[in-house]
């Protein structure tokens, strides 16, 4: 699904802007926010806390501020059904979207326009799954929410694969893979300094079969708690 910003890991100009550097140019604004604005089926007040706490915690992750900025985006325009996004915005707006998608699906997420300079998005949407909703235990529509918003925030859907300079090597001939038997490891030194600092072992990383996700079988919790959100096939979700 969106087909657009389908990719795989983050690379470093994501990197650079969850750690402060990419708005070298950016007026201190404050902490970085995220409203969300419910679409679609209603949502109980127990998974609707969940986003809402999903969102204050990814929000926090930000360094960097969110540049204000004027928006005038018809309806539909980075997805069918979306409405017009109009004013001046100073939060990332995320559309959560609740609607029935495909049963092996909780979730999808994606950046719909991003800031010049920084590249922070501007706005985003997450669809969630409407079937089965009611009956997931709120730590896993949190765990959920978590994992989409980052995909909103770019990290893992930012970057063609042709572009994305740790994995194929072409951009600066660094390749950050290596396969190990059937699995294939990310072994940029940052992830996995990462990785292990939080429990992660091992030579690197294990990626999921389409190398868009850590896998979730392999982290450790705290490092990959993911596994409502995570693939099947070849596309983000
Ligand atoms: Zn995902």
């Amino acid at each position: 699904m969106k087909a657009w910003w389908r990719g795989g890991v983050a690379a470093g100009a994501l990197a650079a802007a969850l750690l402060g550097a990419g708005g070298a140019g950016a007026a201190s604004t404050g902490p970085f926010g995220i409203e969300v604005r419910f679409l679609g089926a209603p949502l109980g007040a127990a998974p609707r806390s969940a986003v809402n706490e999903a969102a204050r915690r990814v929000s926090a992750l930000i360094a960097s501020p969110f540049e204000p900025v004027r928006v005038d985006v018809p309806a539909g325009e980075c997805d069918r059904g979306l409405p017009a996004l109009r004013g001046r915005l100073t939060r990332l707006v995320v559309f959560v979207r609740v609607k029935r998608l495909d049963d092996d699906l909780y979730a999808t997420g994606m950046p719909c326009d991003l800031h010049d300079g920084s590249f922070l998005p501007i706005y985003g949407v997450v669809d969630l799954n409407s079937s089965g909703l009611s009956d997931l235990p709120r730590t896993d529509v949190l765990d959920t929410m978590i994992h989409e918003f980052l995909h909103v925030l770019g990290v893992g859907t930012l970057w063609e694969r042709d572009a994305r300079v740790s994995l194929s090597g072409e951009q600066d001939e660094r390749v950050f893979l290596r396969r190990q038997g059937k699995i294939t490891l990310y072994v940029a030194p940052r992830a996995v300094a990462a990785f292990r600092a939080l429990g992660g072992q091992g030579a690197g990383i294990p990626l999921d079969p389409d190398l868009g996700h850590w896998a979730g079988g392999s982290c450790v919790r705290r490092c990959c708690p993911v596994r409502p959100g995570s693939t099947r096939g070849g596309s983000i979700r």
